[in-house]
């Protein structure tokens, strides 16, 4: 058994059906609330991901189904078959869904499976990235310390030694480094 509802709610993009039955999101995917009156200013945001709507003018909100069922004065019922015939869903409402429906709901469902899925691996992976980066970073830093704690008594006395002046005028890290430089071409 389907739950249409659901498949509805799943299936559609609330920017697409608002658009479709008159609606006109803006780049940020408001629109102007047509349940409250007078909103100019476009108080109803349009979620994405089956999240659905809300009006932060009049505070109504739910799911695209709830949508088109206060907009076109229709129950939820007749709104999901509204949008089943619409949209061109296929769904099985009034009947049983036949093999070949189920096997097509089927295989939505797997590939929006596997969307997840491959969105899960994809942010497993950043995480571990900048997780290697950040120790790779501090194994640099560790290793250039320690490379200036090993200089032998000639190569420290080779160092550029900051006079007076230049100790004011340079802050420490790049007194550090041109103290790098001259240790590595030594
Ligand atoms: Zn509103």
């Amino acid at each position: 058994m389907v739950d249409i509802f659901k498949e509805v709610r799943e299936r559609l993009n609330m920017e697409d059906v608002a658009r479709h039955y008159g609606h006109k999101p803006n780049r940020a995917g408001f629109i102007r609330c047509p349940f409250h009156q007078g909103d100019r200013t476009a108080s109803l945001k349009l979620y994405p991901g089956g999240r659905g709507w809300h009006c932060f003018g009049c505070n109504q909100g739910g799911s695209v189904i709830d949508f088109v069922a206060l907009d076109l004065g229709l129950s939820p019922l007749d709104a999901v078959k509204r949008l089943n015939m619409d949209f061109a869903l296929g769904l099985p409402i009034d009947r049983r869904q036949t093999p070949a429906e189920r096997r097509e709901a089927e295989q939505a469902a797997q590939r929006r499976r596997e969307v997840a899925d491959t969105y899960r691996a994809f942010d497993q992976w950043r995480t571990d990235t900048i997780n290697k980066l950040n120790a790779c970073f501090r194994e640099a830093h560790l290793l250039q310390i320690s490379s200036l704690d090993r200089l032998t008594e000639r190569e420290a006395l080779a160092l550029p030694k900051p006079s007076r002046a230049s100790k004011v005028k340079q802050s420490a890290p790049t007194w550090l480094a041109s103290c790098w430089g001259a240790a590595r071409q030594s």
